[in-house]
């Protein structure tokens, strides 16, 4: 095959046949699934998807030099949808319960997953995402209140799923070698979370908070309320304390007395 992988669209092919076995078989895939792979690039986590014979596998893929190499490889086997997944509208596919498969491009790693956790809702779950990210980020999603990796990434993540860590993988089971280590993760959708009107408000609010994270949080909290003393007394807080000290479910909270005040 003569592609060039491009640097721009995050093209690391994942070649090592363990590693993508391991992979695959974390989706758990019978018969009756439906599976949506990211980024596919030149087929090697694909074919290997095939083999578990889900009931349709649909790609997304945003170069089209690539869209050609998959049509030929897979013919009728896939559904190959040649479009930017950031732009992707996924009730157009209107299938719920997919398993989702990303090796991520690296560079909007974070925006894919902040986009797929948006569209999880209580009518329209994923059954499960298993992505891979570079290592760094991946300790920023898992990160835990009180940690220096702890943040707005970490609070967003675990709104809706409960995540867990599979492996590390090393720059070597990819052509072209990658700077850093990736870590593949699973996420698994919570039955039960905090609903909000709008999930930009949780982004907002976990904005305000850690992009000063070695201030006080009197000072976002002065941001974000009028009132911020009755906000800080209701849910007992010490506003001496850094936003990294208050853990998930106190995001959550604010974020909910927020709406209540904006209306
Ligand atoms: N899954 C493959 C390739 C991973 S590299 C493997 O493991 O071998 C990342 C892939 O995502 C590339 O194929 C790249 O072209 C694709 N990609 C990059 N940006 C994208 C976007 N915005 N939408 C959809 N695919 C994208």
């Amino acid at each position: 095959m003569n592609i060039i992988p491009k640097k721009s669209l995050g093209q690391n092919f994942l070649l090592d046949k363990n590693i993508i076995k391991k992979v695959c078989d974390n989706g758990n895939i019978s018969e009756k699934d439906y599976v949506l792979e990211i980024g596919p690039g030149t087929g090697n986590l694909t074919e290997t998807i095939l083999l578990k014979k889900p009931k349709k596998l649909y790609v997304i893929e945003k170069d089209k030099r690539l869209i050609e190499h998959l049509n030929k490889k897979f013919k009728d086997s896939i559904v190959v949808i040649n479009e930017d997944i950031l732009q992707y509208k996924f009730n157009e596919l209107n299938i719920k319960n997919l398993i989702v498969f990303g090796n991520l491009p690296y560079n909007i790693s974070s925006q894919i997953l902040v986009k797929f956790i948006k569209h999880n809702r209580k009518d329209f779950t994923f059954k499960k995402l298993i992505f891979m990210f570079q290592k760094e980020v991946a300790e920023r999603i898992l990160a835990k209140d009180n940690t220096n990796l702890y943040g707005r990434l970490s609070i967003f993540s675990s709104w809706k799923f409960n995540i867990k860590k599979i492996m590390d993988i090393e720059p070597s089971s990819f052509y072209p070698k990658p700077k850093v280590t990736s870590t593949l993760l699973i996420f698994e959708p919570k039955s039960n979370y905090i609903e909000f009107k709008n999930s930009n408000n949780l982004e907002h609010i976990t904005n305000i908070f850690f992009n000063q994270r070695r201030k006080m949080i009197k000072k976002p909290l002065n941001i974000i309320f009028k009132n911020p003393k009755k906000v800080a007394d209701e849910l007992k807080l010490d506003v001496k304390l850094r936003p990294q000290n208050l853990d998930k479910n106190t995001f959550y909270k604010i974020c909910l007395i927020y709406e209540k005040l904006i209306k």
